[in-house]
């Protein structure tokens, strides 16, 4: 046990699933080490005094064990709870939202502290407050800036120019906004209303407690909501597709060898 190397992080767990009799395998976002799989011995036993501090979407406090295969959890404090996240329903799967882009975006043992700073605050405001439109696409918008996606909101993506006060375009692929004459003439790029534009700028632009006080029209906000979704899972569909690819490229590699 004294050559044992430990270490301790703050975590939140994004994700749990059963391992063997009694352990757990979790999924866990920190800021130092970025995501990381544990595994959580004995917390299905009814007697583990570790199991009511290693549930989902918990900020805990961890001191870890470096295993072979897996790092091993051997003490789990809780740091903050957010109970409401996993006791109101809607609530429960908005936090399973965050966890899962989390999940999605990152690469394990790639740290990203601003990301996990994000995570934190976004369970924070979805545990307190009741509309939640604010706070996820908050997070959705932010995320993008810290995963290497933040979306170009100020000149077009083709010409340069600063975006006029118009309706002007968004094309997923170009990873930003296009002026009239550019987004017109670009096939599936998706028209930008004024106040979507206003919108997203500001929340890319100012601190959390400006945003938070935005009023936006029930359209608008519906208009954001698809936009930063839709864009968010081109992204993703592209990446599996991507990651597809290789997985083909590799086997047609190993027959060629074989
Ligand atoms: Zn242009």
């Amino acid at each position: 046990m004294s050559n044992e190397r430990l270490y301790r992080t703050d975590t939140i767990i994004l994700r749990r699933a059963d391992f063997g009799e009694a352990d757990r395998l979790l999924t866990v976002f920190t800021p130092e080490r970025g995501k990381l799989r544990l595994l959580a011995k004995g917390v299905r036993k009814t007697t583990s005094r570790k199991a009511g501090h290693v549930e989902l979407f918990m900020l805990t406090d961890m001191l870890v064990a470096q295993g072979r295969t897996w790092d091993i959890i051997s003490q789990a404090e809780i740091v903050e709870a957010y109970r409401d996240l996993r006791e109101d329903l809607e609530k429960t799967s908005h936090a399973y939202y965050l966890a899962e882009l989390i999940d999605r975006f990152t690469e394990e043992h790639d740290p990203n502290a601003p990301l996990f700073q994000l995570l934190t605050l976004t369970l924070a405001h979805l545990s307190h407050s009741d509309d939640p439109f604010l706070a996820l696409r908050y997070f959705e918008l932010h995320l993008l800036s810290l995963t290497g996606f933040q979306p170009q909101l100020h000149f077009c993506v083709t010409c340069g120019e600063a975006l006029e006060p118009v309706t002007n375009f968004f094309h997923f692929v170009d990873g930003g906004a296009l002026c009239p004459r550019h987004g017109e003439a670009r096939p599936n790029a998706e028209p930008l209303p004024l106040p979507v534009l206003k919108v997203l700028r500001y929340m890319q632009t100012e601190p959390w407690e400006k945003v938070a006080k935005l009023q936006i029209s029930p359209a608008t906000r519906q208009q954001v909501e698809s936009l930063l979704f839709n864009y968010l899972t081109f992204l993703l569909e592209r990446r599996l597709k991507s990651v597809e690819f290789l997985r083909q490229l590799k086997r047609e590699g190993v027959k060629r060898d074989t």
